[in-house]
């Protein structure tokens, strides 16, 4: 007989770093007299994660959703964008408010990503870009997307707000594509509190960016673009440089809790890791199985109930599917027969605790009810 966790566990828990040192920092900020518009935290951030990311350009923002919204618009896209609908709403609500039409696409039933062979015949003459996700730390296939770009001329961006730090064979993830989003929100492995990145490879894009997120301000008399506010400010910008020494070890920890996990859940039939391919390495970011409801004895949604009278609060990301909202139903894209593989996963999907402080013990705990959940079923199909 498994107990109840004694404490209540839920899916993460932010990395907050020592409280002295973060004490330390926002009294120098405070001393400092500037609290935002491109400060000392600001920049030493920025070249930080330039440095950390291997990446040529990076802009920072206040989160990643302003980040991607922006990012959009300065590529200046225009017509279709071809998307997948199993994702954080935000990404395609980046689409919607620059007034691009999203064209959902499949995803593969493995990684859960965009499926790649599906996009091609989704282009149309009004396509101007693909804005694929790296969902849950699995990379997409890349290079099949770069080739299909290429040939089509489109741009290609990914929403990377799971894959702080990846990489593809030794390349870092945000080497792909035209442009990389990252998120530095609280449950994110890295976190500003709030916060967020865009990558990207054109230079040019540099100045553009920062004209965005500042209201479109050249300067004190111009205003050139129709801009936005999304600018980092001074504490979420030291906050991060605090938060990401303590990153390596974070990823230690979650390296075993993901092992831990792994063994013991690897005799439970209907149970599937969402995990990264040969070649790619993890991210560390979320902890997600797919539940065979015919195999495990049990679907999903009794699981994710079930887990609760544990202490146990699990996550059905991504529920609902993007293309189920209301305002997109109707597109020709969003309907249930083009997207199988989307809809099955969305009814088995569930992600569960996962953060350094999490423990063994707890980790273990949670298998054992998972054994506890099935055998349940074994015994009433006994009776
Ligand atoms: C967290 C997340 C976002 C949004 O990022 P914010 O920084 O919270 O705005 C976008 N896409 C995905 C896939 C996410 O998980």
């Amino acid at each position: 007989m498994v107990v109840p966790l004694e404490n209540p566990v839920y899916v993460t828990k932010p990395l907050i770093p020592a409280v002295s040192a973060v004490t330390e920092k926002i009294t120098q900020i405070l001393e400092s007299g500037q609290l935002t518009n491109n400060g000392t935290q600001l920049k030493k951030l920025t070249e930080t994660l330039k440095e950390y990311l291997e990446v040529d350009h990076l802009s920072l923002f206040n989160n990643g959703t302003l980040g991607l919204l922006l990012g959009l618009k300065a590529l200046d896209l225009e017509g279709e964008v071809i998307t997948t609908p199993f994702t954080f709403p935000a990404t395609v609500q980046a689409l919607d408010w620059n007034h691009l039409t999203p064209v959902f696409c499949d995803i593969d039933p493995v990684t859960l990503n965009i499926d790649a062979d599906k996009i091609e015949n989704l282009i149309t003459e009004k396509t101007s870009a693909i804005l694929a996700v790296h969902v849950f730390g699995n990379p997409c296939e890349v290079e099949k997307i770069e080739y299909i770009a290429r040939k089509h001329h489109l741009k290609v961006i990914y929403d990377g707000a799971h894959v702080f730090g990846s990489r593809i064979k030794g390349r870092p993830i945000s080497s792909f594509g035209d442009m990389t989003m990252f998120s530095f929100h609280a449950t994110k492995l890295f976190n500003t509190i709030e916060g967020g990145a865009l990558a990207f490879r054109d230079k040019e894009l540099n100045k553009k960016l920062e004209l965005l997120k500042n209201f479109g301000l050249l300067n004190s008399e111009e205003v050139v673009l129709s801009g936005l506010n999304a600018k980092m400010n001074e504490i979420q910008a030291g906050f991060g440089l605090e938060v990401l020494k303590t990153v390596e070890k974070e990823r230690k920890k979650r390296h075993d809790i993901k092992k831990a996990y792994q063994s013991g859940l690897a005799d439970i039939p209907g149970i599937r890791i969402i995990t990264e391919l040969e070649g790619e390495s993890s991210s560390y970011q979320y902890f997600v199985i797919e539940i065979n409801e015919v195999e495990f004895g049990r679907s999903r949604d009794w699981v994710h109930l079930e887990l609760e009278k544990y202490n146990v609060f699990a996550r059905k990301y991504f529920y609902p599917l993007c293309s189920d909202f209301e305002w997109y139903r109707n597109l020709e894209s969003a309907q249930a027969e083009h997207l199988p593989s989307a809809h099955k996963a969305v009814k088995q999907v569930l992600s569960l605790p996962y953060y350094g402080d999490l423990g063994l013990e707890t980790v273990k705990s949670i298998c054992q009810i998972f054994e506890e959940m099935h055998v349940n079923q074994k015994t009433m199909t006994q009776l």
